[in-house]
This record gives structure tokens, C-alpha cells and sequence, in this order.
């Protein structure tokens, strides 16, 4: 018997349990297999400060057509899949209308804002200073018009939502970079976010920390979740526990759950790939860049540099597809000098989304004891700390440090 169960141990469910745990709950960490090794594990590492705009639903034609060739790299799409998408992705596309999106982007500025201090309390408290560098990132513009339209947008983020950036000319990038096999037009260097040079291991840093406050950790499966007398019960390893209070934070896995309990959120999922590779001999990579025209990332991390790729819109479970990863290393070895790869194949994950490109934070609208903390989509290692303090908060009856209403699931249930 424990206070509160968190069901998925992402970086969201751990955040949730540290902030519970330190508020005098005695918590549960479940998972069905070791903390922090799913989505968790294989993003590109940003806590992203600058990202104040969830990523919309594209609405100009141009990238619409390019999006429905399916040749892309940022973009691909399993044709099959598309008709269970296609709801979810309706109501993207609608929620992305500029006076609606302009909307979402004042409700989630507030959370991205506190991304990276909520962070430095838990990298701190858990001694994980040494994954951590702190000189943002770079988007790389590979054309001079794609640079002026960038820094036009960044100039409005600055003003708007107090977002710094430095505006890096060729040669800026260059020196920066000298190892780039292209002459770019430029970079906007965010300049305040922080990155992860190993996200898996940072988990595994604050679990370590939620055990030092008293925490336990059980291995167990989350659909075995069935109300109880005292509140909810789910069956672990170590047989059943018991608790008044449960918090789903399953990521790309909570529509099953949620289903079950009767709830039709509109969740659906963005399926996203990295591969590690040598540098080759005498180059070094020194800044997470994102080359934007194409659709990839590369980030020095510790195992190597990481190439992400961007959206797969597939069936969670179908199986790995390599194009988007292949066409994006082809790209990104004219880029920079990548040598071999070094990951025996290719990570998958799933960024776990809603149409209206916020997470759902607070209770579950039917059911009491029971929290939601999911759909975190492109920016749940930036979100995971900030949602942790905010749900715990809401559960211990504290004040929010944070308005929390434009989170709530009732968005989608009534
Ligand atoms: C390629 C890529 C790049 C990304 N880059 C970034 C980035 O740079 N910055 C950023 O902020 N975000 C990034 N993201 C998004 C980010 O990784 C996710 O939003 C985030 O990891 C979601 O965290 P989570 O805790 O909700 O989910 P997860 O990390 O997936 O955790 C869910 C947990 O639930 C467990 N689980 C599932 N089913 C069950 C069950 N039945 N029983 C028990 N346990 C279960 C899983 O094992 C897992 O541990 C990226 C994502 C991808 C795919």
C-alpha cells in the first residue's frame, strides 16, 4: 500500500514521482521494463526554452504537396495508417488555424518558460551536472531566404515571450562549426536552452534521486490498473499494490489504458528514429544543429553523434521502416563528415500527441484518484519537471505554481 502509483516511468512519470515524493507521498514508480528506456531515451536531448510554438499542423500548400509525395525527410506517412489517423489529424489541422494556434501558443509559452529551471533543481538535486551543456542549439539555414524568415520569427519570439537568440552569418557559422562540408547561409543560435548528452541516463539520474527521498521502483504492467476499496490496484513483479491516488503517465501507451476507462481522447502519435555514427577522424561536431530545410537532426551526445529524424505518421506497432533514416543520412553526410554507424539498428520511438498540441495535465474528469500526465508530443523531456511540479501540486491541494486549466482533459471529455 503506497499513496500514489505512477503508472510509466518516462521522463514524465519520474518528474510526477519526484515531486510527489518530496512532497511527503509515499509513491510506486511502475513500468514494464527498466525506467526511462522508451521515448524517453532516444529524443535529441534539447530542453527546449525557445520552444514556445508546438509544432502545427502545416496549412500552406506548398509543404502540404511536398508532405504528400511522401518523399520527404521531416514528413513520411504509411498510407495504410492513414484512415485510423485521419480524425486525430482533422482536428490538428483545425486546432493549427492561425487565430486558434496563436491561442495554444500564449496557454504554452507559460510551461516552456520554466522548462529549464525546472530541470536545473532535479539535474542538481541528483548530481547530473555532467550530462548537461548549456549553450543552446543551432538552426541551420541553408538558404539566405530561409535565414531572414527565421530571424524575422525569432525576433518576434524575443518580443513576445522573451525567447533569446543570436543571428550567426556564414562566416559566424563556419568558425563555429568548421567542420560543415557546406558554406550555409547562417544559423539562429538558440541561445539559452540546455541539452542532454545522454536523456536515457538523466532518467536514470532522477530515479536514482526519487530512491534517495524514499521512492520504490516495482517492474509490473499498467493494465492490470483496476479500482479498488482503497482507491486503485495494479498488479507488480512483486505482487499486487494498492493506492488512493494513480497517475497515468504512459506516453505513447496511455490511449490504451485511457480507453479501457471508458475515455476517447484523441491521442495519436508521430513515430521518430536516431542512429548513432563516428565522427570521422580529426572533425568534431560542437553544437546540436538542426538542418530545418531537410528535416533532421544531428547532436554530439555521448555515444556518438545522433542523428534524429522528424515524424512518421505509421501504426505504433507496425513494424520499423528505414527510408526517412536512410534518406536523412544521405542528406546529413553532405552535411558533415559522419563516419560508420554505430548502432547495431536503428532506435524507434513515438511522440505521444493531442490535436491541440498541449499535454494533458491534471485529473481524470470520471474517476477519482486517478491523474493524467500525457501527450507530451515533440517536447516531453523539455515539459517533463514542469509537469511533474504542476501535477503534484494540484494532487496535494498546493497552489499551482502555473495556471493549469488550459491542460486539462475536460478539453476533450465534455
Ligand atoms: C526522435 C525524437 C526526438 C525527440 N526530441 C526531443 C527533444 O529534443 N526535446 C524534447 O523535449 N522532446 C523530444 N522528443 C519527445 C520526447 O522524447 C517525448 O515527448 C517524451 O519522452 C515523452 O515522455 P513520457 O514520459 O511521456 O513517455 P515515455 O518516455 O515513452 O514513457 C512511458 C513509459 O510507459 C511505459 N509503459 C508503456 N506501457 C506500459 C504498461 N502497459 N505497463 C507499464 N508501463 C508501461 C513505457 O515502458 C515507458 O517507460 C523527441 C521524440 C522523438 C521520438
Amino acid at each position: 500500500m503506497v499513496d500514489v502509483i505512477v503508472l510509466g516511468a518516462g521522463i514524465v512519470g519520474v518528474s510526477t514521482a519526484i515531486h510527489l515524493q518530496r512532497r511527503g507521498r509515499s509513491v510506486l514508480l511502475l513500468d514494464r521494463r527498466e525506467p526511462g528506456r522508451e521515448t524517453s531515451f532516444g529524443n535529441a536531448g534539447i530542453i527546449q526554452k525557445e520552444g514556445v510554438r508546438p509544432h502545427e499542423f502545416p496549412r500552406d500548400l506548398k509543404t502540404l504537396l511536398r508532405a504528400a509525395l511522401n518523399f520527404g525527410i521531416d514528413i513520411r506517412y504509411d498510407p495504410l495508417a492513414l484512415p485510423s489517423y485521419a480524425p486525430a489529424l482533422a482536428r490538428y489541422w483545425w486546432h493549427s488555424a492561425p487565430a486558434r494556434y496563436k491561442r495554444i501558443v500564449a496557454e504554452y509559452a507559460p510551461l516552456i518558460a520554466h522548462a529549464v529551471s525546472e530541470h536545473a533543481d532535479l539535474i542538481a538535486a541528483s548530481g547530473a551536472d555532467n550530462l548537461i551543456q548549456k549553450q543552446g542549439w543551432f538552426w541551420l539555414c541553408r538558404s539566405e531566404s530561409a535565414r531572414d524568415k527565421v530571424f524575422a520569427e525569432a525576433e518576434m519570439d524575443e518580443t513576445e515571450y522573451g525567447v533569446k537568440h543570436r543571428k550567426l552569418d556564414a562566416d559566424a557559422l563556419a568558425e563555429a562549426e568548421p567542420d560543415l562540408r557546406i558554406r550555409a547561409a547562417g544559423a539562429l543560435h538558440w541561445t539559452e536552452p540546455w541539452t542532454v548528452r545522454d536523456p536515457g541516463t538523466l532518467v536514470d539520474a532522477y530515479v536514482a534521486l526519487f530512491q534517495k527521498l524514499g521512492g520504490s521502483v516495482a517492474i509490473g504492467d499498467a493494465q492490470t490498473l483496476q479500482a479498488a476499496e482503497t482507491g486503485w490496484q495494479v498488479q507488480s513483479a512483486d505482487g499486487p499494490v494498492s493506492a488512493a491516488e494513480t497517475v497515468l503517465a504512459l506516453g505513447p501507451w496511455a490511449g490504451e489504458l485511457t480507453r479501457r476507462l471508458g475515455y476517447r481522447l484523441p491521442l495519436f502519435i508521430k513515430r521518430g528514429y536516431h542512429m548513432h555514427y563516428r565522427a570521422a577522424p580529426g572533425t568534431s561536431l560542437n553544437n546540436w544543429i538542426l538542418d530545418a530545410e531537410k528535416g533532421y537532426l544531428i547532436a554530439p551526445m555521448q555515444r556518438g553523434i545522433r542523428l534524429t529524424t522528424g515524424a512518421e505518421f505509421a501504426a505504433h506497432a507496425a513494424p520499423q521502416t528505414t527510408m526517412q533514416l536512410d534518406r536523412a543520412e544521405r542528406v546529413a553526410r553532405d552535411l558533415f563528415p559522419l563516419g560508420e554507424r554505430i548502432d547495431p539498428k536503428p532506435w524507434m520511438g513515438a511522440r505521444p500527441c493531442t490535436p491541440d498540441m498541449k499535454p494533458i495535465i491534471g485529473p481524470a474528469p470520471r474517476h477519482k484518484g486517478l491523474w493524467f500526465a500525457l501527450g507530451h508530443a515533440h517536447h516531453g523531456l523539455t515539459l517533463g519537471p514542469v509537469t511533474g511540479r504542476l501535477l503534484a501540486e494540484q494532487m496535494t491541494g498546493e497552489r499551482p505554481f502555473l495556471d493549469f486549466s488550459p491542460f486539462a482533459a475536460t478539453r476533450f471529455t465534455s
